[in-house]
């Protein structure tokens, strides 16, 4: 097969489907074909080489539309790569297109995007999950063999559950956020949405690594995650989370945990139960954190250096006012009004710092389980996709889906999200999370059982 093959299997496959699962927002279809052409004949040792790729709206692309799935930045053409989208090029990768999210990665569902509603394509009525839904309806459709998503309390893992695919949020800090639009930036990550694990672990390859552009990547060596991939688990020690097994926690996403349990106990694998005592608090934490970081981010767009500027502004606190009020949807508008708030002289000790607070405590817990054991795993969700419009305007019930994601954010330690069952025709995900910096394991062991 040629690079060219490759290129056309994914667009007859766009042309099928996208029509009704709604992944993408711009298809880059001139420019992939011309770098398929280049490609044609060529050979190289690198995995990646000719493989199509969609990338998630909000991590910026040049020359390329970048929206973030946002009035703010409908006509938004970049000037330059995000550093990921700069090694997927190094390695010859094929950017296919841009896919559908939340609004500025604000969302569980993809239903806050301001132009259209992606669907799972395991039920048309049901939602790929959120923020980075596109990228794993595209995955899941068979659109494309990967996508890159971006995760800052579930992003990648959730829609991955919802989708059936395979979606790994690495450590915070392993994978540049150069050129990725930010939503929260203590946590925000970018990370590899695939069919199988060692897919998901062969781009991670080609992400992973320090850049003199983040100063918050972590100058450690990129290990060869794929050498891990051997299926050999024994001796490994898992531990399951009381609290990820509890209250809020559907019968059916309980029972699909165990029954993984079972498959790496076959595998030589151990299991106990541990405690993260402070998890309950991930929740209310993470919403506080994030808004705060969000509206100081998010002040960019002030209708002048970016994007969306409205027509007839009568001064210049009008043009910020109605730029900003005309370019972002009420899910954004909440959350930096929260953010603000949080951050005010007056509040900012009762909620930002006391959110800090219960951050350390948090992370503590994990610190804790992982002086004994080399796995936490438990469900990526509490329950599989919702339908279309059933939690959009019920916030709260969306913000507590995030329960059991949300935590590794703040801890900023890794996460996969792996297929392990189905309910209602739904899918379920298995989440395994580990160390800092040991994607390895999570891949070993996601591997094993996959
Ligand atoms: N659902 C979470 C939120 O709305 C997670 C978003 C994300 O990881 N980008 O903030």
């Amino acid at each position: 097969i040629t690079a060219t093959d490759l290129v056309d299997e994914s667009f007859k496959r766009i042309n099928e489907v996208d029509g009704k699962i709604k992944a993408f927002l711009t298809l880059d279809e001139e420019n992939a074909r011309n770098k398929a052409k280049e490609l044609d004949g060529k050979v190289e040792e690198n995995p990646l080489f000719a493989i199509p790729a969609g990338i998630k709206d909000n991590i910026i692309t040049k020359d390329l539309r970048t929206t973030c799935a946002s009035k703010m930045l409908e006509d938004f053409n970049p000037i330059y790569d995000a550093t990921v989208m700069e090694k997927l090029n190094d390695a010859n990768a094929i950017t296919i297109g841009k896919l559908n999210m939340d609004e500025f990665a604000m969302g569980s569902t993809s239903e806050t995007s301001a132009f259209q509603t992606t669907r799972n394509p395991w039920d048309l009525d049901a939602v790929p999950g959120g923020s980075s839904g596109g990228s794993a309806a595209a995955v899941a459709s068979g659109q494309l063999p990967f996508a890159l998503g971006t995760d800052t309390g579930g992003s990648i893992r959730q829609p991955a559950a919802f989708c059936g695919v395979v979606g790994l949020k690495p450590t915070y800090g392993r994978v540049s956020r150069y050129g990725v639009v930010a939503f929260a930036s203590s946590l925000d990550q970018v990370g590899p949405i695939t069919r199988t694990v060692e897919d998901n672990a062969l781009v991670l390859q080609n992400i992973a690594g320090l850049d003199p552009r983040d100063s918050t990547t972590v100058n450690q060596d990129v290990p060869d995650f794929l050498s891990g991939l051997t299926g050999d688990i024994k001796g490994l020690k898992i531990a399951v989370p009381k609290e990820y097994l509890g209250e809020g926690v559907s019968e059916a996403s309980r029972q699909s945990v165990l029954d993984a349990l079972k498959v790496l106990e076959g595998l030589g694998a151990t299991w106990e139960e541990v405690s993260l005592p402070h998890s309950k608090y991930g929740v209310s934490t993470y919403y506080l954190v994030t808004s705060s970081e969000a509206s100081a981010n998010l002040a960019r767009f002030d209708g002048v250096r970016y994007g969306y500027s409205t027509p007839n502004p009568k001064n210049l606190m009008d043009l910020y006012k109605k730029s900003r009020s005309e370019g972002f949807g009420d899910e954004v508008k909440r959350r930096i009004m929260l953010g603000t708030y949080a951050l005010s002289a007056g509040f900012y000790d009762a909620y930002y710092k006391k959110a800090q607070q219960a951050r350390t405590l948090i992370k503590q817990d994990f610190d804790e389980v992982f002086a004994k054991y080399d796995v936490v795993i438990g469900p990526t969700t509490p329950r599989p996709a919702y339908k279309v419009g059933e939690v959009i305007d019920d916030l709260l019930t969306m913000y507590a889906g995030d329960l059991l994601t949300i935590p590794v954010n703040l801890a900023g330690l890794p996460g996969i999200s792996v297929p392990c069952g189905f309910t209602e025709g739904l899918p379920l995900g298995l989440q395994i999370i580990g160390k800092h910096f040991d994607e390895r394991t999570i891949y070993r062991v996601a591997y094993a059982y996959e």
